[in-house]
C-alpha cells in the first residue's frame, strides 16, 4: 500500500485529483466512494428487490438484484468460530448489487486473514453495535449473509427468500459439525479446487 501512497514516488499524475469524492475523502477513505458503500441515489440504483439489515435495525441495506450468483454454505473452521454456528450461508453478489443506506456509518469491520478491525480486503463486515454480520466482502464480490434479508410475514415471501437464496453446493464440508443429507454438490475444501464428497464426507 505504501507505493501508492501520496507522494509515494509515483512519477505518474493522481487522476484523481479535482475530482471533488476524492477532495473530501483521504485516500485511506476512497473506498467509501465506492459500492456498497457509496450512497446512491434511487434512480442509479434501480429496482429494489431485497432489504436487509442488522438485528438493532442500525445498519440497513437494499439488493437491486433478485437472485444471488451464486450462494453456499461453508463450513470452515472460521465461519464456525467467527458466526458462532455450525456453518456460514453466503450469496454470492456483485458489489454493485449492494447499497448501504447509511453507507459505511455505523459498520465494523474484521479483516480475519490479518485478524485486523482496520478496513482492509477481505474483510468481514458488521453492525458495529449490535455485531450482526452482514457479509463477507472480498477483492471482487461481496458475501452476502441472507439470514439479514427482510421478507414479509406470509409463507409465500419466505418460499421466496429460500427459493432465491436456496445453495448450490457446499464448501469445506470436511470441517463440517454435522452431516447434511440434502444431496447437494459437496466440495471437502474450496469449490472446483478440491474433492467432491459424498452427504457423509466420503470421496467420490
Ligand atoms: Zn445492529
Ligand atoms: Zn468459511
Amino acid at each position: 500500500m505504501a507505493d501508492d501512497a501520496p507522494g509515494g514516488g509515483s512519477p505518474l499524475p493522481n487522476p484523481g485529483v479535482g475530482l471533488g469524492s476524492v477532495e473530501k475523502y483521504p485516500k485511506e477513505l476512497a473506498w467509501q466512494t465506492r459500492p456498497p458503500y457509496r450512497v446512491v441515489s434511487r434512480d442509479e440504483f434501480g429496482e429494489v428487490k431485497w432489504k436487509g439489515g442488522c438485528h438493532c435495525g442500525r445498519v440497513t441495506y437494499e439488493v437491486n438484484r433478485e437472485q444471488p450468483l451464486k450462494a453456499k454454505y461453508c463450513h470452515c473452521r472460521g465461519c464456525q468460530v467467527v458466526h458462532g454456528a455450525p456453518f456460514q450461508w453466503a450469496a454470492i453478489f456483485q458489489k454493485s448489487d449492494i447499497s448501504f443506506i447509511n453507507g459505511a456509518d455505523g459498520l465494523a469491520f474484521y479483516a480475519s486473514d490479518r485478524k485486523t478491525t482496520k478496513y482492509e480486503l477481505p474483510t468481514k463486515v458488521s453492525c458495529a453495535y449490535c455485531r450482526t454480520p452482514i457479509m463477507d466482502e472480498g477483492r471482487n464480490m461481496c458475501l452476502l449473509f441472507p439470514g439479514t434479508i427482510h421478507f414479509g410475514d406470509s409463507q409465500e415471501e419466505q418460499d421466496a427468500w429460500m427459493k432465491a437464496f436456496e445453495i448450490s453446493c457446499h464448501i469445506f464440508y470436511s470441517q463440517r459439525s454435522l452431516n447434511i443429507l440434502d444431496g447437494k454438490q459437496k466440495w471437502s475444501g474450496m469449490d472446483e479446487n478440491s474433492d467432491l464428497v459424498d452427504d457423509y464426507g466420503k470421496k467420490v
